[in-house]
Parts: C-alpha cells; structure tokens; sequence
C-alpha cells in the first residue's frame, strides 16, 4: 500500500532525527505533502498512529500535515498552478513542487528540564 510506505518512511525519518537528537519522546512530526503526491493524508496519519503502539518514542506523536499546492515552470518563463497545459505558449510545464512528501520538522522531548 502507498500509504503505508510512505507513513513508515515519515517514521524512520523522524525517528533517525529523534535518536540523532537523544529524544525521549517525539511530540510532533511535520510533514508537507504535496498536492500531486495523490496520498490521503487522513490515511498517512492512521498507519503513522500505528508505529506509536510499538514505540514507546512515538506513543504521543501529533503528526501535522500541511497540503503543499502545485506550482508549475514553464521553459518560456510561465510559473503558476496551471499543471497540464501553460496558459502562455501551450506546451506541458514541469511540476517544480507539489509531487514530494517532506518531513520539515520534529518536535522532540529530551527529558532534560
Ligand atoms: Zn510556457
């Protein structure tokens, strides 16, 4: 399942970083997903739940995602939303945002006061 790839991807991430950074806990994960990346965030946020039952690190993690909409270049200069065709000279832009699924953040415990 795309999902669950994708939702175990966001975990290994996060979880290298929170080792990286002697986390106790892992608070919150941000995540951008991109429009185009045709992934059901509600989806992504169940299965990530799921590795929290087994993690003692992740048991409370809140994983935020944003919507990243599509932005698309055009090699005549054109640069919008406009996916399939460029309202400029016609020909198919190239999608320069909105395919990825980018962890940007994690907020973390140390248990240090
Ligand atoms: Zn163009």
């Amino acid at each position: 399942m795309h999902e669950y790839s994708i939702a175990y991807d966001i975990y290994a991430t996060a979880r290298r970083a929170a080792l990286d950074h002697g986390a106790t806990e892992v608070t919150k994960v941000h995540v951008d997903i991109g429009e185009m990346s045709m992934v059901n965030p509600e989806q992504v946020i169940f299965l990530f739940g799921t590795f929290g039952e087994e993690d003692s690190l992740f048991a409370k993690t809140v994983l935020e995602c944003r919507k990243v909409p599509v932005k698309a270049r055009c090699a005549c200069g054109y640069e919008g939303t406009e996916r399939y065709v460029c309202p400029r000279c016609g020909k198919l832009p190239e999608i320069a945002e909105g395919r990825e699924i980018v962890v940007t953040n994690i907020e973390i415990e140390t248990g240090e006061a």
